[in-house]
């Protein structure tokens, strides 16, 4: 465990510094297909009685160059030019509301202010699709990484000072635990520190309640243990009147190839191995019931319908439709 946290420290520290100094699409061969404008940041959905919306955090370039494992020679820039790509490509972060028994649920918070300023944007997202950070119930968490709890607290202030914050018990004492910070080489505290810092003050103030795969946290809503990217990283399971939505949280990161090849894994996964299994488990289920499911890194609104390909996958977006409220 402990091996396999350093490892995953290492290439996260490694990952971030990559991350931080690529150059904003400047040599991204996607500019030649599609120029990002600024979008209002939510998109409407409904799972059977629940109304859903997927909220954008922003997008920041990765070098998934650097980032990805286990990759054939050759298969990255290939895989990437299939879809238009270089690889280095605008990776969205998306959190996600959804309306249940009177209550307002979020599935994970951002980044805050740690990851860079195009980052960061949830609590506008949420306003823009007409909620208040003080209105929300629950925050759901996926993991502890910092792109999913940056955004719970910001000048020191809980931004959800209304919410119970949900994490897996195996997540929170991974990161949670005092020894934790403790026994962590200098170099990965920080990422220690980035997890305690949001999550302690909800602890502190008796806002932290932890839960096992299986849990129904509340109706509509189930938890599914996911690990291999982080020892406890969940999935959420939205299921009304016949309709289900599994958010899948980080099982996915490059959607160019990861479908296509699954055993592609990326250096954020703390197990590997494991996070490729999961994967594969995850996704089998999901071409299996033909249900949707929706992914923290899919682009933007990250949500669709998986089935199977040869050895792996085909990801297929839903129809984006747009209904203009009269
Ligand atoms: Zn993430």
């Amino acid at each position: 465990m402990k091996n396999q946290a350093t490892l995953f420290l290492k290439t996260l520290a490694l990952s971030i510094l990559i991350s931080t100094v690529v150059p904003r699409l400047a040599n991204a061969q996607e500019s030649t297909t599609v120029k990002i404008l600024p979008q209002p940041g939510y998109y409407n959905m409904q799972i059977g009685d629940l109304p859903v919306t997927v909220l954008s955090d922003g997008t920041n370039p990765l070098d998934m160059a650097q980032l990805l494992l286990n990759a054939k020679p050759g298969e990255l820039k290939s895989g990437f030019a299939e879809s238009f790509l270089s690889t280095t490509v605008e990776s969205s972060d998306n959190e996600f509301l959804i309306r249940t028994d009177g209550k307002l649920i979020l599935v994970d918070a951002g980044s805050g202010d740690l990851l860079g300023a195009s980052f960061g944007q949830l609590t506008k997202s949420l306003q823009n699709a007409g909620v208040q950070p003080e209105q929300i119930d629950a925050v759901l968490l996926t993991h502890l990484h910092p792109d999913h709890v940056g955004g719970l607290m910001r000048n020191g202030k809980m931004v959800f000072p209304n919410a119970t914050i949900y994490i897996a018990k195996a997540e929170s004492d991974f990161w949670l635990i005092p020894e934790a910070l403790k026994n962590a080489p200098a170099a990965y505290k920080p990422f220690f520190e980035y997890a305690q810092n949001a999550a302690l003050p909800y602890a502190k103030a008796g806002k932290l309640k932890a839960f096992k795969s299986g849990d129904v946290l509340f109706p509509g809503i189930t938890a599914l243990g996911s690990a291999g990217h982080t020892a406890g990283h969940t999935s959420y399971v939205i299921e009304s009147n016949g309709d289900k939505l599994l958010i899948l949280g980080d099982l996915i990161h490059a959607q160019a190839v990861q479908f296509a090849d699954p055993g592609i894994a990326i250096g954020y996964d703390s197990d590997p191995k494991e996070a490729v299994s999961t994967r594969r488990r995850v996704f089998d289920d999901a071409v299996k019931g033909k249900y949707l499911v929706a992914g923290s890194h899919l682009s933007f609104p990250g949500v669709g319908h998986i089935k199977a390909n040869g050895n792996g996958y085909l990801w297929i977006p839903v129809n984006y439709s747009t209904i203009v409220p009269k």
